[in-house]
């Protein structure tokens, strides 16, 4: 009697077991939100924050220039059937995510909606222009530095903005949701110090930079920026540009022209040859390059490569 009972509670919990094992093994097939990201940094952060809830797909790759992106149709319809936009503003997308909107003919992330998600609001920009801004100016970013994704201090208040968000479009979800944050801030938060320790010994080093990507990154971990290879956003430098600046950095001892991948390295070299410094080229970008596959792995090899090249100067 008692041993058909137990067959009998034995056959709905297997069941309900195949049942669990299979929600738990389909990952993302089920998600319940479809997220899209501009960059692949975002797309990072929305995987550790909605882990086993979202799927996440990132708009450009990492070695790409996300300042100049070609509005394809098949982006449009990647856009077309997400549930939520994030995006890192600022103008870093004002050349390509409009002509994107309008052409994925999706109301829920138009602006304004919930599906809309500015990532800059969570930071605090640096290096907003003052006064009137004209051409002459070049592509300057009118409303402050888009590159704050390289600041490790804005990492946190980004993984909390995105989760306040998601919690509110998966209400259901929001105990889950706050557990992978916190898992995430229980890595990240180690590895700061981490990356600071290593850092420490070249506080105040002066560096150049092609373009004002590392801004963020430079006032972080204190080194000083002295100037930038192009001498306004998006501006090929003259001649008498690169000879001053090699000048200031003889004077200045600067040793580092730090390059983003995806800009020509014709200007840097030179530069490096007027000046004797050397150029390091680096991914600004998750998946820039196969190590930086995620934002811990990208700080990492950052940190490593910077505090390689600037000790072997010493
Ligand atoms: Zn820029």
């Amino acid at each position: 009697m008692i041993k058909t009972l137990e067959q009998a509670i034995k056959q709905p919990l297997s069941w309900f077991l195949i049942l669990m094992l299979l929600v738990c093994f389909s990952g993302t097939a089920n998600a319940q939100l479809k997220v899209i990201t501009t960059t692949q940094d975002i797309a990072s952060l929305v995987q550790a924050v909605g882990k086993g809830l979202v799927e996440v797909e990132s708009l450009t790759q990492g070695y790409q220039d996300t300042h100049f992106v070609q509005a394809k149709p098949s982006l449009m319809l990647k856009m077309n059937r997400a549930d939520l936009l994030i995006y890192q503003g600022l103008e870093l997308e004002v050349g390509w995510l409009p002509l994107l909107l309008q052409g994925a003919r999706n109301a829920d992330i138009q602006l304004g909606k919930h599906g809309n998600l500015d990532l800059s609001l969570a930071i605090d920009p640096i290096e907003v222009p003052q006064g009137k801004l004209d051409r002459s100016m070049g592509d300057v970013h009118a409303f402050g530095n888009p590159h704050y994704m390289l600041d490790p201090g804005n990492i946190k208040p980004i993984v909390y903005f995105i989760a306040d968000h998601l919690s509110k479009l998966l209400p259901a979800q929001a105990a889950q949701i706050k557990s992978n944050r916190k898992q995430f801030i229980n890595r990240f938060e180690p590895k700061l110090k981490e990356w600071k320790d290593q850092m420490a010994p070249f506080a105040d080093t002066p560096v150049v930079t092609y373009h004002r990507t590392w801004s963020y990154f430079l006032r972080y971990f204190h080194l000083t920026h002295i100037g930038t290879v192009e001498p306004k956003p998006g501006i090929q430098p003259s001649p008498s540009h690169l000879s001053d600046l090699a000048q200031t950095m003889k004077e200045k001892n600067v040793h580092l022209i730090l390059h983003a991948i995806y800009y020509q390295d014709k200007f840097s070299k030179l530069l490096a040859g007027k000046s004797g410094a050397r150029v390091l080229t680096l991914p600004p970008s998750v998946g820039g390059v196969p190590e930086a596959s995620d934002t811990i792995k990208l700080f990492d090899y950052l940190v490593n490569q910077i505090t390689r090249a600037l000790s072997s100067n010493e």
